[in-house]
């Protein structure tokens, strides 16, 4: 199962390995993943487990997993085809830091910047001969409701409450954002702010603006950030102006023979994997667990399901409607769309037991 040749379905999984981190090594952790030398093999106690791509801790260097996991997808943007990238881990096992959806990691640049530096050099370099617009969207499912980071009008300051809390999801008034599926099988959200931009800079600025916004609802929720699944959505739409397409050396563009095309890339970092914890005496905690645990249990068997081939060429049954975050990727998990999902672990022996878990259902999603 490939994705490289780009026509089949897939699903490339890559496990990215961080360092022991301050707590950790305070902590006196040891570490218990080792790497196969030179493959992308993993071992953890007795288990073992291969991968499509093993990153950190003496697998491959994090720095090439951009161009060998991701580059691919958004070069297939501009062919028409959809493309979803998962972030899955237990929190701090550095979802976040891989996807980069917070900008506030100094010196580290994570996947979405490096997928914004590629999309406008690439749009740069066709842009002659190819008319883009471009559209960013970012939401986060939590308890199976649909917020939307980009409403103006959900700016940290305007929707604290008085007494210190960002208590609700939506704007009073505002109606909650819909996941819906067009006659062709598009999913669109209704009532969620999607902001047109034309340069890298506002693009940035979209994703900054989300982050911001989805951290200070953490500070103020019982840390709603690790619970919920963020999702930003690039959409590309091309008309092409000349015919036939050739790039700045001579040479002609493949497979863009129709006068239009639209594409969209989700980059989503998903909810900590790790159980709900029964905490709380008014069960609020245990709620949220349940349900964002249905988001990463949907997820798993509609990713198990694409990627069995026999299955697949049966029309089995692909349980998109199991939860909103499926119900949402539908249209960019199988088909012709390309999915790459990274699965992220500590290699501390504190947290082996979430580890092992992670390995195990990215191993599935095989
Ligand atoms: P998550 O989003 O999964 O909860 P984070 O991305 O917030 O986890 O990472 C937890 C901590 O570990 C952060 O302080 C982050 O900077 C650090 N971290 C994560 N991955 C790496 C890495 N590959 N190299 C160095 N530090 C990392
Ligand atoms: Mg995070």
């Amino acid at each position: 199962m490939t994705m490289d040749n780009g026509e089949d379905c897939c699903v490339k999984v890559a496990v990215h390995i961080r360092p022991l981190i301050g707590d950790e090594k305070l902590q006196g952790c040891e570490d218990c993943v080792t790497v196969v030398p030179g493959k992308p093999q993993v071992q953890i106690g007795t288990h073992s487990f291969t991968f499509d791509h093993v990153y950190g801790s003496t697998g491959s260097p994090s720095s090439t997993m951009f161009e060998e996991c991701v580059a691919p997808l958004v070069d297939g943007l501009f062919q028409g085809y959809n493309a979803t990238v998962l972030a899955y881990g237990q929190t701090g096992s550095g979802k976040t830091y891989t996807m980069g959806t917070s900008c506030r990691d100094g010196s580290h640049t994570g996947l979405i910047p490096q997928v914004l530096n590629a999309l406008f050099d690439k749009i740069d370099t066709l842009k002659n001969q190819v008319e883009f617009q471009l559209r960013v969207s970012f939401i986060e499912i939590l308890k199976e409701e649909v917020r939307d980071l980009l409403d103006p009008a959900s700016s940290p300051s305007k929707v604290e409450n008085g007494n210190g809390h960002v208590g609700k999801l939506t704007v009073p008034g505002k109606p909650p954002v819909q996941i819906r599926e067009a006659s062709n099988g598009a999913i669109t959200l209704a009532g969620s702010t999607e902001i047109n931009v034309s340069t890298q800079k506002e693009m940035a600025a979209c994703l900054e603006q989300g982050s911001t916004n989805r951290a200070t609802g953490s500070t103020n929720m019982n840390n709603q950030s690790s619970r919920s699944h963020a999702i930003f959505t690039i959409t590309l739409e091309q008309m092409r102006k000349l015919d036939p397409i050739m790039t700045s050396d001579g040479s002609m563009i493949e497979d863009l023979n129709e006068d239009y095309l639209c594409a969209k890339l989700h980059l989503v970092d998903l909810a900590g994997s790790e159980r709900a914890k029964r905490t709380g005496s008014d069960g609020l905690r245990f709620k949220e667990g349940v349900h964002i645990n249905k988001g990463l249990l949907a997820l798993g068997n509609v990713i198990s399901a694409l990627g069995d081939e026999k299955k697949r060429k049966e029309g089995a049954h692909v349980p998109y409607r199991d939860s909103k975050l499926t119900r949402l990727l539908q249209d960019s998990l199988g088909g012709n769309s390309r999915t790459v999902m990274i699965a992220c672990i500590s290699p501390a022996d504190i947290n082996a037991e979430e580890t092992l878990n992670t390995l195990k259902y990215a191993n599935r999603a095989r």
